[in-house]
């Protein structure tokens, strides 16, 4: 079985969600399944109903084998993909230094070569109007961050509401994967103690191109990495993480009732700019490649 590759688009008749299918064609859930219309409101929709897009997916109307109302299937070229979230109900949850490579990165940065492995998960947010579509500009915030950086994180969707989940429990929540890029502040990350203000600068969360379910990917050792201008700036596995999915969602679920469509971006591995020999700051033109097996490409680049 395929994969189901979920996504959200654009056109003149505006925004909603749809499946990316073979030979860069787009279904429309707007016109195929109303109920669908756009990501959050699939996802709220519960299991059914992506069991009901699965369905469609799988006998687009262009095959003629189910029938759906005509103007069903587009042509990708005829559409704009944005972030499959296109704008998230509350901020993005992130975790910091969950990666041991790239906590010993950071800390040399400092003079610290005796790295420790962290305790708990170090969570922070970025503002949920930061989210931007795949291929769209990045400002580079020239005036104020001197110290523009990249991070690929995979992406875990949750589908359905918890609070004080076990973490056997956990993947029962994530509707499904995608990529994120947590682009970054430096300076600003350090200047100001609380991470915030270096993580949250406008448009510097681009996440997509797919949301790939749950229950169609392991996400527990897959390949991940980025590349900026086609040379390769990280590579890992998701297996490295310190606090792998489950343990994440646990810890944050504690006293905390995580809601459907929140976007939890679960760590960077090694080879960000700022620690590398010399140190490399992101420019305007400089186009980002994210990867991450079993999901996709993230593109995008650096504006003026
Ligand atoms: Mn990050």
């Amino acid at each position: 079985m395929a994969a189901l590759k979920l996504i959200t688009f654009a056109d003149a008749e505006g925004s909603r969600a749809g499946v990316l299918l073979e030979g860069d064609r787009v279904l429309d859930l707007g016109r195929a399944m109303p109920p669908a219309r756009d990501m959050l409101a699939l996802i709220d929709a519960g299991p059914g109903a992506l069991a009901a897009v699965r369905a469609l997916a799988a006998s687009p109307p262009a095959r003629g084998l189910k029938p759906a109302p005509a103007g069903a299937v587009l042509p990708l070229a005829a559409v704009a993909l944005q972030a499959p979230i296109p704008r998230p109900r509350r901020n993005v949850f992130c975790v910091g230094r969950n990666y041991m490579d790239h906590v010993a990165e950071g800390d040399r940065t400092r003079g610290i070569t005796n790295s420790e492995v962290p305790k708990y998960p170090q969570f922070f947010t970025k503002a949920a109007d930061t989210v931007v579509a795949p291929g769209a500009p990045v400002p580079s915030h020239a005036g104020v961050t001197q110290w523009l950086d990249y991070e690929v994180e995979l992406v875990a969707v949750i589908g359905t509401a918890g609070r004080d989940i076990p973490k056997e429990k956990a993947l029962d929540h994530v509707f499904g994967w995608s990529i994120g890029n947590d682009v970054t502040g430096r300076d600003l990350q350090r200047r100001h103690g609380q991470w915030f203000k270096g993580k949250s600068l406008d448009r510097s969360c681009p996440l997509g191109p797919v949301i790939v379910p749950r229950e169609d990917l392991d996400a527990s050792d897959l390949a991940i990495g980025l590349r900026i201008n086609g040379e390769q700036r990280q590579a890992s596995r998701t297996s490295k993480m310190i606090f792998d999915v489950k343990e994440i969602i646990h810890q944050l679920s504690a006293g905390f009732t995580l809601l459907p469509g929140d976007v939890i971006m679960t760590g960077t591995p090694e080879g960000v700019g700022y620690a590398m020999q010399p140190p490399q700051t992101l420019k305007p033109g400089d186009v980002m490649e994210l990867t991450i097996e079993g999901i996709g490409t993230l593109t995008n680049a650096i504006a003026d």
